[in-house]
């Protein structure tokens, strides 16, 4: 895999102190903006390749990936309606389709993007989708146009995260709502090399970022958005700290053993998902 060095996407410092090594991957932490992110890393062309194999292709395996996405699609589906009302809706990188089948059961106007030609055609015919080839700033999407967008483990992908943000953002109508989803890994990665074992917890070459909440938020006020809310695991987020505080362990320390199992074991609760609204006119 062809592989090149690069500055921070975030900020463009040159520097970045390697802080994990896997084969000719590194992942390296910015030391002016704290964004973690992979470098060097696979070539665009070579990226666009590595994705036409990604998603799998035998029956069974697309029915248990739905099974396991199932249950992570319908809660999404539920915070996606609690915060806005029924409308049109973008879903980026949406593999099979498996969500916009949910939404468009639920009355909202579903249209996707994808860059699996294997994805965008289990999408188009058999779940009657609209599906079109990504990647998003490619597809000539119309301004103000979404009340929803959503993008499910898809930003820790993707070599230019602002770039896809301001898009999202130019696509949205004011008071629109974007809904991201995203693994966290570093903490769990931290506590872990703290016990003494080391792990592949990043997912490389796949994964090209690393988010916190924190960086994350950084970047949608940056392009635009107006108020986040944040939610882990399970999409709760007690008041009380110390629940907080396990909701908080407990999520990172699930998303550890389902990838140190092979990602097999599902712990219900794993990740992050984050919530911006584009900002209302007047
Ligand atoms: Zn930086």
């Amino acid at each position: 895999m062809e592989v090149k060095k690069i500055d921070c996407p975030l900020c463009e410092s040159p520097k970045g102190i390697p802080i994990h090594q896997e084969g000719p991957f590194q992942m390296v932490k910015c030391p002016s903006c704290q964004f973690i992110y992979l470098n060097p890393r696979p070539t665009e062309e070579a990226l666009h390749e590595f994705y036409q194999k990604y998603l799998p292709e035998e029956e069974r395996s697309v029915e248990s990936w739905h099974k396991m996405m199932g249950p992570v699609f319908k809660r999404a589906a539920h915070l996606l309606q609690r915060f806005q009302a029924k409308g049109r809706l973008m879903d980026v990188g949406t593999g099979f389709g498996f969500f916009l089948s949910e939404m468009k059961k639920r009355g909202w106007e579903v249209m996707g993007v994808e860059i699996s030609q294997r994805g965008l055609n289990y999408a188009r015919d058999r779940l009657a989708v609209n599906v079109y080839p990504g990647p998003l700033e490619k597809a000539g999407l119309p301004e103000g146009h979404f009340d929803g967008v959503t993008a499910f483990y898809v930003i820790e992908h993707l070599p230019d995260p602002i770039a896809f943000l301001r898009e999202c953002h130019r696509i949205l109508k004011p008071g629109g709502l974007l809904l991201l989803r995203y693994p966290h890994t570093t903490p769990i990665k931290n506590l872990l090399r703290l016990l003494g074992i080391e792990n592949q917890l990043y997912d490389l070459p796949a994964h090209l970022s690393d988010f916190s909440p924190e960086t994350l938020q950084r970047l949608l006020e940056k392009v635009g958005f107006d108020s986040c809310e944040h939610f882990i695991g399970g999409y709760t987020f007690p008041d009380n700290l110390g629940k907080r505080i396990s909701s908080f362990l407990f999520g990172n320390l699930s998303e550890g053993l389902f990838y140190l199992s092979g990602k097999k074991f599902l712990f219900p609760g794993v990740s992050k998902t984050v919530l911006a609204f584009k900002k209302r006119i007047g």
